[in-house]
């Protein structure tokens, strides 16, 4: 049985345990004291860190856990060496056994040059979601469902900045990320969804998926304190960075922004760089 845990840490960062009976692996650490007492109450080996990009606040706790536990470390290979004690690299298109659970590497650079995502095809029996405020609780309708583990390309409601990519890679990596299964889990590093629907229900005033879901953050973080997980077919209906790959969607985004319609490139570039100053 596979099981999702979120650990919330530090101020709005979320590091994901996947439990595969008493083996386990976690997403993006940035410090192992967050990660340790989990393992140790649980019972669970840590078998590897899973790292989507090199940014401290997802590789912080990589040597220190690796010393302790001697787990396994998959990170980007073409970005190998901005990954703290990485043992096993993995290239886009890869797919790789971590804790006995197959993961396949995607190609999400634009927020960093090496950003990848993970996506993991087995379906989760139990998803915990636990927030910074909140305690931890089973959600049952995001059970059953595979996941993607995104890192800071896309958020729920939103994505990534652009500190190393250009506009070109954003579109590509939403492109990537779209053409992933709709019923997947979108398990991302940080609770920006509230940041992300106000910014897109600003752009897309008209958008009445996105107005629901902004009314009902407060009911739907009541629970655990958290958003997140939550699937890909909602960001399909409410995130506008996957919106302007809609033709209907994206000629309301490209008047709104001033872009000629159909420009997906200029679009998503138009929309971070306004998310940027919003
Ligand atoms: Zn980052």
């Amino acid at each position: 049985m596979l099981e999702l845990l979120q650990i919330p840490v530090w101020r709005d960062n979320y590091v994901y345990l996947v439990r595969n009976g008493d083996r386990a692996f976690v997403v993006d650490p940035p410090d192992a004291a967050a990660v340790l007492p989990v393992l140790e109450a649980l019972s669970v080996n840590l078998d590897a860190i899973v790292n989507t990009h090199h940014h401290p606040d997802h590789v912080g706790g990589n040597v220190q856990l690796r010393e302790t536990t001697g787990c396994a470390i998959v990170g980007p290979a073409h970005d190998q060496e901005r990954i703290p004690g990485i043992t096993r690299p993995v290239e886009v298109g890869e797919r790789v056994d971590v804790a006995g659970v197959e993961l396949s590497v995607l190609d999400v650079r634009a927020h960093t040059r090496g950003h990848i995502a993970y996506r993991c095809d087995t379906p989760f029996e139990r998803v915990t979601r636990h927030g910074h405020d909140g305690s931890p609780g089973r959600v049952a309708r995001l059970e059953g469902r595979p996941a993607l583990f995104v890192g800071d390309s896309l958020f729920l409601g939103g994505c990534g900045r652009l500190f190393e990519g250009t506009a070109m890679d954003l579109d590509a990596s939403m492109r990537v990320l779209a053409a992933q299964p709709p019923q997947s889990l979108v398990c991302c590093a940080h609770e920006y969804t509230g940041s992300n629907l106000r910014f897109a229900a600003h752009v897309l005033p008209a958008n009445g998926e996105i107005q629901n879901r902004l009314d009902g953050l407060a009911d739907e973080r009541a629970a655990t304190g958290s958003s997140v997980p939550d699937t890909l077919e909602r960001e399909f209906v409410t995130n506008p960075f996957l919106l302007a790959l809609d033709s209907d969607a994206g000629a309301v985004i490209a008047a709104a922004l001033d872009v000629p319609a159909g420009d997906t490139v200029g679009m998503v570039g138009a929309l971070r760089s306004a998310k940027d100053r919003f």
